[in-house]
């Protein structure tokens, strides 16, 4: 084996053995509050504000539409989201937390703190990872693997490093380091095929 194989080799399992511990953490905050784990991950990904139509939460989750359509039914009995009418499609509606599904947003951030709190290395090396991880999803998510990413790396206003010139961010007008790179971010739009 080259050294370069053997270094993806090395990276993905490293990844491969912190998703598995991420996902031991989060099952266990998901049992305490008497959830599923893509339950924990819908009340997550509405804990920005955003109404959402279950087909997009879908796509969001990588999952399909009838199994987190099943988890926002759980969740809808528990009083924790509500479904409105969207303005957009009266036929459709949208997802959205109730006030008790926020406070559960809440403590469930909470409770996953520590666990995303600084970790090793310097900032330097940290940004570096973001950087790379970031680059590593993009790559997924044109290999078809990913469905919705909506990072700095995938996006049509960021204007890549030059030789002489750092990253930008064309829509904000604004220099991205790799630390300011967004992972989720709202304004992102997907470059065009
Ligand atoms: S719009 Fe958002 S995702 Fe796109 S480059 Fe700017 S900060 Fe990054």
């Amino acid at each position: 084996m080259s050294h370069s194989a053997d270094l993806d080799r090395k990276v993905l399992a490293a990844v491969e053995r912190l998703g598995r511990a991420l996902r031991a953490a989060r099952q266990d905050v998901a049992t305490r509050h008497e959830v599923s784990l893509l339950g924990l991950s819908v009340i997550e990904t509405l804990a920005d504000g955003r109404p959402r139509r279950v087909g997009d939460l879908a796509a969001e989750l990588d999952v399909s539409q009838p199994t987190v359509s099943d988890a926002v039914t759980v969740l809808d009995k528990r009083g924790l989201i509500r479904r409105d009418r969207d303005p957009a499609d009266l036929r459709s509606t949208l997802v959205a937390l109730t006030d008790d599904g926020d406070r559960l947003a809440a403590a469930t951030a909470t409770e996953l703190a520590p666990l995303l709190a600084a970790g090793s290395g310097t900032d330097a090396d940290r940004a570096t990872t973001l950087r790379v991880l970031l680059g590593e999803i993009a790559r997924l998510q044109a290999a078809g693997v990913i469905t919705v990413n909506r990072s700095c790396l995938s996006c049509r206003h960021y204007q890549p490093p030059g030789p002489r010139t750092r990253a930008r961010c064309l829509l904000l007008a604004t220099a991205l380091a790799d630390r300011d790179l967004r992972v989720d971010c709202p304004e992102h739009e997907p470059i065009p095929a």
